[in-house]
């Protein structure tokens, strides 16, 4: 009989077992692939690296980054140094690195894949192809389509998710890149490995139609910045939970036995789409809290710790995507040293989306100083026209990117 079964042995299970077992909690995580190269670009925000040193010390390769390149809807580009860098890691090191350190703490792990599982009395029965297991308490960590979570908990509709499709070329590069789009709500990004260059793109509204849509803006990406790479890619399909208001108010993600963590709860930033952050935050708050023998208490200090940060990324992502904002922070970063400066900070996670306006507040004149100086007279109009439709959006469309 184990205290803590944990489903899944990516970064938020490893890092769970990796806790609970340091500190003499007898753990057993399942992972029927692990470590595998999970889809995924493997960028770590400097606020993530400072706050789980754990990260720091693993002794895997990465690539460290200084340098981002933002292109906007109108293929406005701007180039910035950030204030501080990006770490980007192979998941398959980053996975195999924690589960390692797990396991050397004491954490049990099994390489077989969790069929089901049932309650006895206060007890869960956990089935594998392997055999039959005996825990006090359950963790999902099984990632974005997590069975745990739906046994446990509410099934997902489509509509509740993002789409991402992702390749890597065998291109070095040391700068990360985000394109947007006009009319997608979504983005495209170049991430680089230490030995290649992750590209990819997200989108909301998962449909047949969109997907090849996607897929034909990420090789026409490519092609325009990386000629000739198209030849030899795989393209791989992965979903991303959206976390929405409704997670914030309505789900319920443990009970007195039970607790889902990272992607299985839904914890990912929809406007940054960061999750590696949150699937180990919220393992470090349940660890916490199976220590103090407290489950239900966990819900109640995610929300506390980083739940609002994501309501208020999920209430601005339509914002963003659907007014001229994009463009408009594209225009002041090309004119003014400031907002490069915020937007630096936000791409590192030292801004959250709770605190980026009153930084925007501050440094107000210095922006307005900045862009009356630097910038000509019809990218001052193209800004007046974006403001009137960012604040009175019902006065008209901000001036129209062009869709090519
Ligand atoms: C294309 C793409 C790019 C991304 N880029 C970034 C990025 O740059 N930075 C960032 O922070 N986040 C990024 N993310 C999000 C990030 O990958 C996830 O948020 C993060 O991996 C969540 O960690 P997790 O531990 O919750 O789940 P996962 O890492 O998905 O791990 C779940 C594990 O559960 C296992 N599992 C599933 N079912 C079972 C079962 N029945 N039995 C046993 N094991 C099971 C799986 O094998 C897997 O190893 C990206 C996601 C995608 C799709």
């Amino acid at each position: 009989m184990y205290k803590v079964a944990i489903v899944g042995a990516g970064v938020g299970g490893s890092y769970l077992s990796y806790l609970l077992a340091r500190n003499g909690v007898d753990t057993v995580v399942f992972d029927f692939r692990a470590p595998h190269d999970k889809l995924c670009a493997g960028g770590i925000s400097y606020k993530a690296m400072a706050k789980f040193p754990v990260l720091e010390e693993l002794p895997c390769p990465r690539k460290v980054v200084w340098k981002s390149a933002i292109i906007s809807p109108n293929d406005r580009m701007t180039v910035m140094d950030l204030e501080k860098p990006l770490t980007i890691f192979k998941r398959r090191d980053l996975d195999s690195a924690l589960l390692r350190k797990a396991q050397e703490s004491g954490a049990h792990f099994r390489k077989e894949r969790v069929r089901s599982f049932a309650l006895e009395g206060d007890r869960w029965r956990i089935f594998t192809e392997a055999g039959e297991y005996r825990a006090e308490n359950l963790v999902g960590a099984d990632g974005a389509l997590s069975r745990t979570r739906k046994k446990l908990q509410s099934p997902l509709d489509k509509g509740e998710y993002f789409f991402a499709f992702q390749c890597f070329l065998g291109v070095q590069r040391d700068f990360v890149a985000f394109k947007f789009f006009p009319d997608l709500e979504g983005y495209l990004w170049a991430f680089p490995r230490v030995d290649s260059l992750a590209v990819g793109i997200v989108a909301k509204e998962c449909t047949r139609e969109k997907y090849s849509d996607m897929k034909e803006r990420l090789f026409c990406f490519i092609e325009t910045h990386y000629p000739g790479q198209t030849k030899r890619i795989c393209i791989r399909g992965a979903y991303i939970p959206f976390f929405s208001p409704k997670d914030f108010y309505e789900q319920s993600i443990c009970s007195k036995n039970w607790a889902l963590i990272g992607d299985a709860a839904r914890f990912v930033d929809p406007i940054g789409g960061e999750g590696i952050y949150y699937a180990i935050y919220s393992a470090e708050i349940l660890a916490a809290c199976i220590q103090e023998n407290n489950l239900p208490l966990y819900q109640r200090l995610c929300r506390k710790h980083f739940g609002r940060n994501l309501l208020k990324a999920s209430q601005g992502f339509d914002y963003i995507h659907k007014t001229g904002f994009i463009e408009t922070m594209a225009i002041l970063a090309e004119n003014s040293t400031a907002i490069r400066q915020i937007i630096s900070e936000m791409i590192v996670g030292n801004i959250d989306y709770l605190t980026w306006k009153r930084r925007l507040r501050k440094k107000l004149v210095r922006i307005v100083a900045d862009f009356m100086f630097n910038a000509d007279f019809a990218t001052k109009k193209e800004v007046m026209t974006n403001f009137v439709s960012l604040w009175y959006p019902r006065l008209g469309p901000y001036s129209k990117p062009k869709i090519s």
